[in-house]
């Protein structure tokens, strides 16, 4: 018996806070979460059938391969091209560019590696002559290991590794979401993960500037649940704070030492994300001390104007303006097996959860 993570998943526990939400819960009430892994379980464990309809359950950019953007694939594939080592996380190999995806360079010979952590590639550049270039692809839960690989390359002076920075900041996201028109959203379930990092810190500003509520929460079912109890009275009491549920891994301060060992090697700059165009100061970019290992100093990487994948409504998905059913190409030309957006192809998309946990029958 899984002792600790049993306690998570306490059936009886969950009918309670499931008959507390119904209780309090008076309006309609859209909920967004805002990492892929809510995602998943919410599908997993069936959530989003077990609540009231009138809390809807939306799916946010919660997944850093899915918001990378098809130019920067395209920028990704063509470095594959040059003679260098091409390291990686395997959920970016299937993501489409505008022609093919850095698995069909793979299979046509060029020279691109699956590793587990950016740790793994400097330790091919140690053993290799050749250039190897770490595809940095991750919101502030993989930028400080990132970064940290980095200052260890420096040290060790590392002159044939470098890095594609496609990092990206979640807070600026959630900002562009809630200062949308055309959106609605009436509170988040924050990122478990990211959080840790970050702290609570960045969704004070945000709750209070654009008055939406922010409960930061696990990712068991009963953390899930009470999230969205936590939410739903702030939001039946007309309150807009910042909140902790996931107490247990959260510390309103963050990661204090991450946070450092990141903003040492890169700082906030201008970013494009899928679907929602330029976002400003949600990127991570090259510090001057640390331009060495930015592979734009080594490689200039052109490409044409990007090719979007044909009626995608990927970028929809990402700002929970559609659920991925209401997609045309769902579930009849886009599967698991044959992805046409990358929304299907991560483990953490939203369009894969929907399709591996039949949430939409
Ligand atoms: Fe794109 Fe496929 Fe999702 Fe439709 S179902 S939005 S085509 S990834």
């Amino acid at each position: 018996k899984l002792r600790y993570i049993d306690e998570f998943r306490d059936p009886e526990v969950a009918r309670r806070l499931l008959s507390e939400i119904k209780k309090i819960s008076r309006r309609p009430v859209r909920l967004m979460e805002v990492c892929g892994t809510h995602t998943m379980n919410i599908g997993r464990y069936g959530l989003r059938g077990l609540l009231p309809h009138h809390v809807q359950l939306i799916s946010g950019p919660g997944c850093p391969v899915c918001v990378t953007t098809t130019k920067e694939i395209d920028m990704m594939i063509k470095l594959a091209e040059e003679d260098v080592t091409v390291a990686t996380f395997g959920d970016l190999m299937r993501v489409p560019g505008s022609h093919t995806n850095l698995n069909h360079q793979r299979a046509r010979g060029a020279d691109i590696r699956v590793v587990y952590s950016s740790f793994d590639a400097l330790g091919l550049a140690l053993k290799n002559l050749k250039p190897v270039v770490f595809l940095g692809v991750g919101f502030e839960t993989t930028a400080p290991t990132v970064a940290a690989t980095i200052i260890e390359a420096k040290k060790r002076r590392v002159r044939n590794f470098s890095v594609f920075s496609a990092h990206k900041l979640i807070p600026p996201a959630m900002e562009a979401l809630v200062s949308s028109p055309d959106l609605r959203i009436d509170g988040f379930i924050c990122p478990g993960h990211v959080s840790v990092i970050i702290g609570l810190r960045p969704y004070k500003v945000l709750a209070e500037r654009y008055k939406v509520p922010c409960v930061i929460t696990g990712f068991e079912p009963l953390d899930i649940l009470q999230g969205i109890l936590m939410l739903i009275k702030q939001i039946e009491k007309g309150k807009a704070k910042a909140e902790i549920q996931y107490t247990r891994a959260v510390k309103e301060e963050g990661n204090w030492k991450a946070k450092e060992v990141m903003e040492e090697v890169f700082s906030p700059c201008d970013a494009n994300w899928r679907g929602f165009g330029l976002i400003p100061q949600s990127g991570l970019c090259f510090k001057e001390e640390y331009k060495e290992f930015d592979v734009n100093s080594h490689f200039d990487i052109k490409v044409d104007e990007a090719k979007e994948p044909l009626s995608c409504r990927c970028g929809d998905v990402l700002k929970g303006k559609i659920i991925p059913p209401q997609c045309p190409l769902f579930a009849k030309v886009c599967r698991p097996a044959n992805p046409i957006g990358p929304c299907m192809v991560s483990s953490e998309g939203s369009c894969a959860a929907y399709y591996k946990y039949r949430d939409w029958e």
